[in-house]
């Protein structure tokens, strides 16, 4: 799967802020995610944008909607870095 750079997009590339909290979450999981995370769910892309929203893009991905890049699911808790 790449995203609409032509760069191809792994669960590994997650950004580190959620990589990082996904090592601390001790619950049950679903599809190697922790549980909770889907309840409140919400998206983070590499350029560090957070939202409950994102473009289902067929064959492509899931991008972010300010920026256009893959996003990966976060943390209920993650927020977007104020400028
Ligand atoms: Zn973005």
């Amino acid at each position: 799967m790449t995203n609409r750079f032509g760069k191809r997009v792994r669960f590994a590339d997650r950004p580190r802020s959620i990589k990082e909290a996904d090592a601390k979450e001790t619950g049950p999981r679903f599809l190697g995610l922790p549980d909770r995370w889907y309840e409140n769910p919400r998206w983070r892309c590499r350029e560090g944008h957070v939202s409950i929203r994102y473009l289902k893009a067929e064959g492509i991905g899931d991008l972010c909607l300010a920026c256009g890049e893959y996003v990966w699911l976060t943390f209920p808790e993650d927020k977007e870095e104020e400028e």
